[in-house]
């Protein structure tokens, strides 16, 4: 039998809706064995979830998501198996989360200027952790409200990355990311490869650079890649050398994205990243 592992999802603590504790509930549910809570920059729901995953009988592995800036452009970098309590980390995802708010208001302007309305106070309402404030909750914001139908229309058409809504940031280096991830025993991944905007020159050298800092491992199945992806990234995988992850990137049950744990099996011919973990 296989072994159902989800390595990337979120809760309240970022973007995702459900609290730490309800979403390694939901987890278990939905027949997971081994859960990874990789919440945006943030490592609080870290105790909660492992807790509930000790009383539930699951596993639980502490992971991170954090926003990098490369080339002008956001990737994200999950830590797994990261010390939640380790000290240069956290006071790295401090300095990255610092800069949220500020964006929060100028996003909200810009927002008000192409005609919607409360929309500072109304992105607001579906935050749990002010800092952590997202593109993702303007976005349940202006589906709840009927300006769009769905998050994927509000991310193309307003909040995507080169959309008149987006407010850019500079957030964390590649290095810095990879350093305070193994800084914290932990192993580097490049999350969802297939949703960056990148030449085949600026891939080769994403990955060749994330190699030498020591990053080790790509996902390949997730949640935010087209099934058709899943082929092209384990070739990425195999050609560089890095061990491959599997994750839904779950961040609440009516997301229209994927379901906990509802993950077809990786491609044959990797090596997961998990392979020395049990
Ligand atoms: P931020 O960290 O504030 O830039 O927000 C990024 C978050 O927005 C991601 O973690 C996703 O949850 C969400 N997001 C980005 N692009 C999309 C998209 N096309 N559809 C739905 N959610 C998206
Ligand atoms: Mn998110
Ligand atoms: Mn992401
Ligand atoms: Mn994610």
């Amino acid at each position: 039998m296989t072994l159902k592992i989800d390595l990337h999802s979120h809760s309240t603590v970022s973007d995702g809706v459900l609290s730490p504790a309800q979403l390694v509930t939901r987890a278990q549910e939905h027949g997971v064995q081994v859960l990874a809570l990789t919440d945006h920059d943030e490592t609080g729901g870290l105790d909660e979830a492992g807790q509930c995953a000790r009383q539930a009988g699951l596993t639980f592995v502490p992971g991170v998501e954090i926003s990098v800036t490369w080339a002008g452009r956001t990737v994200h970098i999950v830590g797994l198996h990261i010390a939640p309590d380790n000290e240069t980390l956290n006071s790295g995802l401090d300095t990255v989360r610092a800069g949220r708010l500020d964006r929060a208001y100028e996003m909200a302007n810009r927002l008000e200027k192409l005609g919607f309305t409360g929309v500072f106070d109304g992105a607001m309402a579906f935050v749990s952790n002010p800092e952590l404030i997202s593109r993702t909750h303007f976005a349940r914001y202006l589906v709840q409200e009927g300006y769009c139908r769905n998050m994927q229309e509000v991310f193309d058409r307003y909040l995507g990355d080169d959309k008149p809504a987006n407010v850019p940031v500079r957030w964390a280096t590649l290095k810095q990311a990879v350093d305070w991830i193994r800084g914290a025993n932990g192993i580097a991944v490049i999350a969802h490869p297939g949703r960056y905007n990148y030449t085949p020159q600026q891939f080769d050298q994403l990955f060749s650079e994330f190699r030498e800092l020591g990053g080790q491992a790509i996902e390949v199945v997730t949640g935010s890649h087209h099934p058709s992806e899943y082929a092209t990234y384990a070739r990425v995988a195999q050609r560089y050398g890095f061990l491959a992850s599997t994750g839904s990137d779950f961040h609440g049950p009516n997301d229209g994205r994927m379901e906990l744990g509802d993950l077809p099996p990786l491609p044959s011919g990797l090596t997961p990243v998990w392979h020395d973990w049990f």
